[in-house]
């Protein structure tokens, strides 16, 4: 596969296209990222690394760390995880507060911000510091020994955090939420606030091409079956109420969050990581999901 020739082409069309969408504001903190970022790394099981733009630059990765809470919550718990949140798409935006109520605050999935905050409550009763647990658990799948929460930016989370305020007020009431509310959203703005590039989100993202192994040194940090379900969460859910066309455009399984960040896998084929601030209507990056609809376009490889 000529993936420098397919790399500089998508960078040629992205560079024509109109520059639609807005940065995330309602976090203050990210409405400082210039909006004109744009980055990308594909890492390839046979044929190596390819990027382009700013794609060692850390950014703030938002609900990609979704993915890596669910890691380690089913690492720590296995399957007992989904007895307190389910696998299904919510077809709502990710901060909807509307299933909730009629589910009886059993969130749609753990890709949402209720069902985020689930695992979240999760993390704080069984790690012993969890926020410095779920840290080093991500410099260690990822490689990186210096991967950092942004202090700046959990804080304007938590000033601004009406919304998760109310969800898990509502998961509380519903005797879903066993920890201290406030514990429970610190950490998960934190969790929100972990800065990574594209290139380091495509590299810890092998993992779920590579059947749950840490591509390089092969640990084993989920296995085959936990992996298979996991990448299927992310395929139904992993876009919120924008999940349907994610696949249908991209076909990958993948993560995005509002810091304009996207991951996906094709496994045991590739991981890429696109960054591009400016969000569309549903909150995920316009020019990242067109850069991987063009990636799985012209090399053929969705999991379709
Ligand atoms: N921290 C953000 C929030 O809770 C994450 C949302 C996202 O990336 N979709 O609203």
């Amino acid at each position: 596969m000529d993936y420098p020739k397919i790399l500089e082409e998508i960078k040629e069309s992205l560079a024509l296209e109109p520059k639609t969408g807005t940065v995330a504001s309602y976090i203050p903190e990210l409405a400082k990222i210039s909006p004109n970022k744009f980055g990308m790394h594909l890492c390839c099981f046979e044929q190596g690394n390819f990027a382009f733009g700013d794609s060692r630059e850390r950014f703030s990765i938002q609900s990609v760390s979704k993915v890596f809470s669910l890691t380690l919550a089913i690492q720590l718990l296995g399957n007992k995880v989904l007895e307190r949140v389910g696998i299904e798409p919510s077809g709502d935006p990710f901060n909807s507060l509307i299933l909730l109520e009629n589910e009886n605050g059993i969130p749609r999935n753990p890709l949402i911000n209720s069902g985020a905050l689930v695992i979240a409550d999760i993390l704080v009763e069984h790690l012993e510091r969890p926020k410095e647990d779920f840290l080093n658990f991500v410099r260690k799948i990822s490689g990186q020994s210096d991967i950092q929460f942004n202090k700046q930016v959990a804080q304007s989370e938590k000033d601004w955090g009406y919304r998760n305020a109310a969800l898990v007020n509502l998961m509380k009431s519903f005797g879903n939420i066993n920890g201290d509310i406030e514990e429970v959203l610190d950490f998960y703005f934190h969790q929100c606030a972990l800065e990574m590039s594209c290139e380091e989100l495509a590299n810890t993202f092998m993992l779920y091409a590579n059947h749950g192994k840490i591509f390089g040194t092969e640990e084993e940090i989920l296995n085959t079956s936990q992996t298979k379900r996991l990448n299927a969460v992310m395929l139904a859910c992993g876009f919120y109420d924008e999940a349907g066309e994610f696949s249908f455009k991209v076909g990958l399984p993948g993560k995005s969050g509002v810091g304009g960040g996207i991951a996906a896998i094709h496994p045991g084929n590739f991981s890429v990581a696109v960054w591009s601030p400016q969000l569309n209507e549903k909150g995920n990056s316009a020019l990242g999901m067109l850069a991987l609809e063009l990636l799985t376009t012209k090399t053929g490889l969705s999991i379709f």
